[in-house]
């Protein structure tokens, strides 16, 4: 069964962009294949597709051969995404909901990659859930998420800049991520005003000894206060200060100039 361009879909449906759901749309079947390609070949494997809207990245992950699981909000979405249903019969299931209440764990027996262009405030709490799991390494084997590109750069960042902070011992201490694609803000309509970008995250090994509750505390101090000098940060941290010397860490260095691994050592005398 062919289906009709989205243009059309969108226009026959009444699809009007709306702005408190965060919609904006990407149309380029071009653009959309070479997105679904970032987790590699998606034939036969599980896919967890947050917010498919009309259903473009949809399509896309559907003819790159994947199982799709996609969870959307707009109701006004879900005859549009029956069709594509119909069409890659046994391929695609569609819950209606909202993806910050549902959990992808519940949704698998199997692994699955994750893969959306969300809302970026959607993105980045359900980004932040996705990483902060106890169990390690999660049943998601990749995360594909477009972001603002701000954001994005915030992720991959590495130590000694101004955006190497939280976000980026998050996304790297226990995982690889890396900025996948640029995307330039007219590929979407309507357009936002910032540019965006695709980071592709995938789970490596968990340091030994250290607690994600723990790494989190130390990074919630000592960027807390990123201007200032680490004896002063973390001192909301009990003996955290203490610690620095026999990890031979400056007190006098600031948040933004440790490396993961310190950060990690820190969290690991503190657990
Ligand atoms: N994936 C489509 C595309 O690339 O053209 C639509 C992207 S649009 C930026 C974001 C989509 O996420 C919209 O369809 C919106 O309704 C949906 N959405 C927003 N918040 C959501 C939530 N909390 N749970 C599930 N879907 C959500």
């Amino acid at each position: 069964m062919s289906l009709p361009p989205l243009r059309e879909v969108i226009a026959a449906h009444g699809l009007s962009a709306s702005k408190a759901l965060g919609q904006n749309f990407l149309f380029d079947e071009h653009l959309l294949d070479r997105i679904a390609a970032i987790p590699g070949d998606l034939t036969g494997r599980n896919v967890l597709e947050v917010g498919p809207g009309p259903g473009g990245l949809t399509r896309a992950l559907l003819r790159a051969g994947a199982q799709v699981t996609a969870i959307e909000r707009d109701a006004r979405c879900l005859p549009v995404l029956a069709d594509l249903s119909d069409a890659f019969p046994g391929q695609l299931r569609v819950i209606e909901g909202d993806a910050l209440k549902i959990r992808g764990d519940d949704l698998f027996d199997q692994p699955y990659a994750v893969v959306a262009n969300l809302p970026y405030n959607v993105g980045t709490a359900l980004f932040t859930q996705w990483l902060s799991g106890q169990a390690w390494p999660p049943r998601w084997t990749s995360l594909t998420l477009m972001f603002q590109q701000e954001v994005a750069q915030r992720i991959v960042a590495q130590p000694g800049g101004s955006t190497f902070g939280r976000l980026a011992v998050l996304a790297q201490w226990r995982s690889s991520a890396r900025l996948a694609m640029k995307v330039h803000r007219s590929a979407f309509t309507p357009p936002p005003k910032v540019m965006s970008a695709m980071v592709h995250v995938e789970p490596a090994t968990m340091p030994e000894g250290v607690s994600a509750r723990m790494l989190e505390r130390v990074t919630e101090a000592a960027f807390g206060q990123r201007r200032k000098m680490l004896r002063q940060s973390l001192k909301a941290l009990p003996g955290a200060v203490e610690a620095l010397p026999a990890l031979d860490i400056d007190p006098q260095r600031r948040a933004e100039t440790l490396s993961i691994d310190e950060f990690v050592a820190l969290a690991r005398s503190l657990s």
